[in-house]
């Protein structure tokens, strides 16, 4: 199971996360992406890899250990 961290000072709205995985992602009001609940672990991953600025980290849930990027 993988847990997500979105940088909020690195996102920048383009929505590339969203529209490739668009039940992993959603856009907030305040124009920065933000994980649906119940994502599975291969649309979250398919999300942080589509942002061209590599604000989506994803880690290991369990062992803490950097997925991507
Ligand atoms: S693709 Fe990256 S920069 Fe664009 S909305 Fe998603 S997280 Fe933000």
């Amino acid at each position: 199971m993988y847990r997500v961290e979105i940088d909020p000072r690195v996102c920048s709205g383009t929505s590339n996360c969203v529209e490739d995985a668009p039940l992993a992602y959603e856009m907030g009001d305040d124009s920065i992406s933000r994980v649906i609940v119940g994502a599975t672990d291969a649309d979250l991953l398919i999300g942080a890899q589509a942002c061209p600025l590599q604000a989506i980290r994803i880690f290991d849930a369990q062992t803490g250990k950097r997925v991507y990027p």
